[in-house]
């Protein structure tokens, strides 16, 4: 039986995620009373899934809650920032209470894991939309950003990008496998893992850092775009996991992992000379050093400039 916004809210949303002390007043006001913490700064991201543009429709309600949050932890994490609050405005076609119960507990689950309390946020009616508002904090001066790569420097990565696309094209029914090859791919498409840990040890380290949603390639575009620099990627570095070798020939698992989207990796670059085997022992994610920076423009995978299409990454617009 739907049930109507009010009860909607107060029954799965109102306590939903970490309960934190600078928490003044949560969800059931006009707006959240939040005590930041004094000299930090605050890190602010906000990022919208839409249904049939960045899932697949009729995908898990928990997948969906964990998505949403997963996809804007990233690029917290891609800053460095430590997460703390977020704001949740979700557009449903009906209020279903087992849909919001699902979507309620996948979101929990992420947000319970990473601290974050939701504080507030918007449900109106309409074709599915989820907002989330994401706020975090990190040291003066210490944020990551994309800017600061110079010639030089080397390019790394963490985890195997290429998975998540090549899962969600498992879960079109466009890959075939054995299951065993296919369920873990699927799964790091439906609950992609954002990288909070590696941004936090990266900080005062990095460079620059961005994270990887719109595909490899067509990210570190715009992290050299930004740093005035280019890119050099030698693909027999690019790190392939054991499911992406039984899943997919070699040429098609460079090609997804150069232009694949949805990794939500983390995607950075070191001065040359830093021990990357403690930041990995620190950051407890495999990372895996890609390529170099240039001095020039754009970037190259094996001394050829990167295709159009995998070189931009993706575009709603395009
Ligand atoms: P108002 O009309 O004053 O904007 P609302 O009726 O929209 O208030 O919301 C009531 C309370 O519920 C507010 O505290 C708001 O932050 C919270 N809220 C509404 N929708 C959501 C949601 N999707 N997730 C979390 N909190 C929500
Ligand atoms: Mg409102």
């Amino acid at each position: 039986m739907p049930i109507g916004e009010f009860e909607l809210i107060e029954r799965y949303l109102s306590r939903l995620g970490a309960q934190r002390d600078d928490v003044v007043l949560g969800v059931g006001d006009d707006a959240a009373l939040l005590r930041p913490p004094p000299g930090l700064e605050l890190v602010l991201a906000t990022d919208t899934i839409v249904e049939g543009e960045h899932f697949p429709a009729g995908m898990a309600p928990a997948d969906i809650g964990h998505r949403v949050l997963a996809v804007n932890l990233s690029d917290l994490a891609a800053m460095g920032a430590e997460p703390a609050w977020a704001l949740l405005a979700l557009t449903l076609s009906r209020a279903d209470p087992e849909w919001m119960r699902e979507f309620a507990s996948g979101l929990h689950e992420i947000a319970r894991q990473h601290g974050v309390a939701l504080v507030g946020g918007d449900t109106t009616a309409g074709p599915f939309t989820a907002t989330v508002a994401i706020a975090g904090f990190v040291p003066p001066g210490q944020a990551l950003r994309r800017s600061g790569a110079r010639p030089g420097d080397e390019i790394w990565v963490s985890g195997t990008p290429g998975d998540a696309a090549a899962g969600l094209q498992v879960l079109l029914g466009q890959l075939d496998a054995p299951a065993d090859v296919l369920e873990p791919l699927q799964q790091k498409f439906r609950r992609p893992e954002p990288r909070i840990g590696l941004g936090l040890v990266l900080r005062g380290i990095a460079s620059a850092c961005i994270d990887i949603s719109d595909g490899l390639a067509g990210d570190l575009g715009k992290l050299c775009a930004a740093s005035g620099v280019g890119g050099d990627i030698d693909s027999t570095l690019l790190p392939r996991s054991a499911a992406m070798r039984g899943a997919m020939d070699p040429e098609a698992a460079r090609r997804v992992a150069l232009a694949g989207g949805d990794d939500y990796e983390l995607l950075f670059t070191l001065p040359p000379g830093t021990d990357a085997a403690a930041l990995e022992r620190a950051a407890g994610v495999a990372i895996t050093r890609i390529g170099l920076v240039v001095e020039g423009t754009g970037v190259a995978v094996d001394g050829e400039p990167v295709e159009r299409e995998i070189g931009h990454g993706f575009d709603h617009f395009r």
